[in-house]
């Protein structure tokens, strides 16, 4: 196995620790359980094709993403696992037929057009139905479900894969008596579908990577499995079990050793209160490094030892304060990774850790090992 040297801003995904992961949520659920895996937003960051390849080798059921360009992605990288597709444009439907992607049908509108697009053939098209529980972004409501029936049963060339809702909370155990009702209203809703329309081989499934800790009695047919694959936890109770994936890192460009009163990068926000040693590092907010971690808000490890940004965060570097690290250029810095944990990260600039971990842009090299 090959541990690249890098130069520059790299992302480095463990290969290991993601099988591990999904190990860990595979004992969870049990092997009754089928695992659909999330590989939205590049995997993640972690590098769709990559990650997916991996999970066809573990025999993961399903791949979801949330574009059809993101499906088409994974099939001309050579994925054959069913994928489904959460947010298809109507203008994407022929692409989504031509590369084998199921589409998430939400509304009646939706559910029309695409009777209107396949209305010429033969063939049976799997369709996921999404229903919503509480969450009222997308999804036929309770009240919509007898209409909906109705129009199934008018439209057999139309299979039922799976039916399945999103827990808004199962994160937050302040909201685990909400996450209970949509439960029950799912199940409520999803045997009524698969009752009336005798779809025996219909899927359901409700839990996300949270979900699936706090709610074992809700797992359904299928799980989707997010964030916790990628080894950041949710609820707590799974920071033992679960292996950190991601590490990003960058270097040392230049080293200054600068004089008390002097200012650090644009509009002068750094001011240096003593002599100070001042790295220039290669990493800014168009790689994902967040203009929040201005002004020691951010801190990042150099050979182990914790520097805070000094002055803003430009948008190709950062200047940091190295004058407590034992470090020359070219060493390397992390960002995030094992010992600097995400959520630190995206806690100290009130966010979250998806956004942190989806925020590493395009132009940062991944690199597997
Ligand atoms: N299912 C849906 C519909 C989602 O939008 C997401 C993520 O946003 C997931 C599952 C996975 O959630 P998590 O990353 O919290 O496991």
């Amino acid at each position: 196995r090959l541990i690249h040297k890098v130069h520059g801003t790299v992302f480095e995904v463990n290969l290991d620790a993601l099988t591990n992961n999904l190990n860990f949520y595979r004992n969870k659920v049990g092997s009754g359980t089928k695992i659909m895996v999330m590989v939205k937003a590049f995997a993640y960051g972690s590098g769709s094709a990559e990650v997916a390849s991996l999970l066809e080798y573990h025999r993961v059921d399903y791949l979801g993403v949330a574009y059809t360009d993101e499906g088409v992605v994974l099939r001309q990288n050579g994925i054959k696992l069913p994928i489904m597709v959460l947010n298809p444009q109507p203008e994407s439907f022929s692409k989504l037929v031509e590369y084998k992607l199921e589409p998430e049908i939400y509304s009646f509108k939706l559910l029309n057009q695409y009777l209107d697009f396949i209305s010429s053939t033969e063939t049976t098209f799997k369709i996921h139905l999404k229903l919503d529980t509480g969450m009222h972004r997308l999804g036929f409501e309770e009240q919509d479900i007898e209409a909906l029936i109705g129009l199934l049963k008018e439209n057999p060339q139309i299979e039922i894969a799976s039916i399945f809702s999103h827990l808004v909370g199962a994160d937050e155990s302040e909201h685990n008596a909400f996450s209970k009702t949509q439960i029950e209203k799912f199940d409520r809703m999803s045997k009524q579908i698969i009752t009336s329309l005798n779809s025996q081989k219909t899927l359901r499934h409700i839990c996300n990577s949270a979900g699936i800790i706090r709610f074992p009695d809700a797992k359904f047919d299928m799980v989707r499995l997010g964030i916790g694959l990628y080894g950041v936890e949710v609820t707590g109770s799974e920071q033992k079990s679960l292996q950190t994936v991601g590490t990003l890192k960058t270097v040392i460009s230049q080293i200054k050793n600068l004089k008390a009163g002097e200012t650090i990068g644009y509009s002068r926000k750094g001011i240096l209160e003593k002599d100070s040693r001042i790295a220039t590092i290669a990493i800014g907010y168009a790689d994902g490094f967040d203009r929040g971690f201005s002004k020691g808000v951010g801190k990042v490890l150099v050979n182990g030892v914790a520097c805070p940004v000094v002055g803003n965060v430009c948008m190709d570097m950062t200047m940091i304060d190295i004058t407590d690290a034992i470090c020359e250029e070219g060493d390397e810095v992390i960002i995030f990774g094992k010992d600097l944990s995400i959520r630190d990260l995206a806690d100290s600039i009130g966010t979250i850790t998806y956004e942190i971990l989806t925020g590493v842009s395009e132009r940062v090299k991944r690199v597997f090992y």
